[in-house]
């Protein structure tokens, strides 16, 4: 899609730093982590959303998500991850090409706040 910005830096059009690529997915750093490492997995063809994701374009999403936090983990060595995606501007969607956040976590105790759309949600729940 011409005015995605993901789709943009699938391209090369927008600068990104690259975590890993296959055929069918891009996985990039986010340009404004929760922790060190935070990471964006996507889909090399354009969906906006889980509801109108093909269950190809999940199905390989999904094979390369181990690797990706596994990437991740040997470079960062975190304790634990998070994965997380949001669906729709009232969920916390505000890039709307299907992005699954890999969010590294580093301590138990780190009480990570995270703040969605304005909302505030806290990982690991209360
Ligand atoms: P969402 O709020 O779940 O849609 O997440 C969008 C994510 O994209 C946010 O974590 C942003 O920091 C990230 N982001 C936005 N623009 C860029 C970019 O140009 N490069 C990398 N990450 C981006």
């Amino acid at each position: 899609m011409s005015d995605c910005l993901f789709c943009k830096i699938i391209a090369g059009e927008i600068p990104s730093l690259k975590v890993y690529e296959d055929e069918h997915v891009y996985a990039f750093m986010d340009i404004m982590p929760l922790t060190k490492g935070h990471t964006l997995l996507i889909p090399k063809t354009h969906c906006k959303d889980l509801f109108e994701m093909p269950e190809d374009v999940a199905r390989n999403l999904y094979a390369a998500a181990p690797k990706v936090a596994n990437a991740i983990k040997s470079a960062f060595n975190p304790v634990g991850m998070n994965t997380i995606n949001n669906n729709g501007a009232e969920a916390g969607q505000t890039v709307f090409h299907y992005h699954l956040h890999l969010v590294p976590r580093y301590d138990e105790t780190d009480g990570l706040k995270v703040q969605w759309n304005g909302r505030q949600a806290e990982f690991p729940p209360e």
